[in-house]
């Protein structure tokens, strides 16, 4: 099979933008990283790292991976006892955390200390993200820990380049 990776592209953005999540909200949470060790940072660049990251082969096919199985978890064609277990979000899972490694990993220990903070503090899109997954029926489970890696990964481009 041939995957045509521009495609691919466009529709693990399309999926993010179904659950609620833009580009743009990704690269606040990068500029929120980002600012404290350079003042001169604006979102533009944020977003141009957003967009960079989402290039990568492995950036697409975990947004594909983990947004799909909130989907499944959400229609009710995933078997118990695993769709509670990501209904509820449940803390012990991990398995979520697990798959947005392999976004954090391509850009180094920058991008793991990043992410190990943001999802700590839950910050901006995430925290909205994490409190809309603890309404009866919505399922966001992997989406956070996908926004944060990316957010992440984002900043790790900014401070490697700098
Ligand atoms: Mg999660």
């Amino acid at each position: 099979m041939n995957v045509d990776y521009e495609n691919l592209k466009t529709y693990a953005i399309k999926l993010l933008g179904e659950r609620g999540v833009t580009l743009t909200d990704i690269a606040n949470i990068t500029y929120e990283l980002q600012i404290k060790y350079y003042n001169n940072l604006t979102i533009e660049e944020c977003l141009e790292n957003v967009k960079q990251v989402l290039c990568k082969r492995e950036v697409m096919f975990t947004v594909i991976t983990g947004i799909t199985i909130d989907k499944l978890a959400e229609s009710g064609a995933i078997e118990e006892p695993l769709r509670s277990i990501l209904l509820d979000d449940y803390s012990l899972y991990g398995i979520d955390e697990v798959l947005a490694y392999s976004i954090v990993n391509i850009y180094g220990s920058i991008g793991l200390t990043n992410f190990g903070y943001v999802d700590k503090v839950k910050l901006g899109k995430i925290g909205e993200i994490d409190r809309l997954g603890k309404n009866s029926g919505v399922c966001n489970t992997f989406l956070d820990d996908i926004i944060g890696a990316i957010a992440s990964a984002a900043a790790s481009r900014i401070a490697h380049a700098r």
